[in-house]
């Protein structure tokens, strides 16, 4: 007899600028989701290329590789039941649309957070924006490598106006947890 399944787990991925706030924003929906009975987990770009990723630099073709591993790995979890936040900067609507076509429409809502790039330089929480200003780092997003805002995401946050609170809030509201 076959078992029924009842799984309605999506795959939010959220992209923006280094420092735009989707680690900060993913962690704190994790904790927020973690009241409701699902499996969550978290797929950030930054530990990934400590790991599965490492082998990649920022080239617009190590992108793609970054993105393409990172969407196969959210397939897999997403198709399992598990909700998967993924932080990862996604720079160009091909990137994010290779994405949606790994994962699957239904399954892919992308969250743009959205946060100027001299606000994102400003809060320049891992010290990269010096860095890349000093010429220490290349193919940086937003100075030397693009970043192509989303034209149609499902939800859009900015950050340089709402707080962590109202950000997730939104994103909550948006997937029908909040009452
Ligand atoms: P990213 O993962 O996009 O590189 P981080 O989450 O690491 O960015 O850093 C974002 C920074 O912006 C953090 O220092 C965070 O406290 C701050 N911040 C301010 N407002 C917000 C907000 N509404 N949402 C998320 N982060 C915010």
């Amino acid at each position: 007899m076959a078992i029924e399944l009842k799984i309605d787990s999506k795959v939010l991925w959220l992209t923006g600028l280094s420092g735009a706030g989707k680690t900060t924003i993913a962690n704190k929906l994790k904790e927020k989701l973690s009241a409701f009975d699902i499996a969550i987990e978290i797929l950030d770009g930054d530990i990934l290329r400590m790991g599965i990723n490492k082998d990649l630099g920022f080239s617009m073709k190590d992108r793609y590789e970054n993105v393409r591993r990172t969407a196969e790995i959210a397939k897999i979890l997403v198709n399992n039941g598990i909700y998967t936040l993924v932080c990862l900067i996604s720079p160009t609507e091909e990137i994010r649309k290779m994405a949606r076509n790994i994962i699957g429409e239904e399954k892919f809502i992308e969250v743009f957070i959205n946060a100027p790039f001299e606000i994102c330089k400003a809060r320049d929480v891992k010290g990269m924006y010096k860095r890349a200003e000093r010429g220490e780092c290349k193919d940086f997003t937003g100075l030397d490598s693009p970043f192509e805002k989303p034209a149609n995401p499902d939800i859009t946050i900015d950050t340089s106006t709402d707080t962590v609170l109202q950000s997730v809030s939104k994103v909550l509201d948006f997937l029908k947890f909040n009452k």
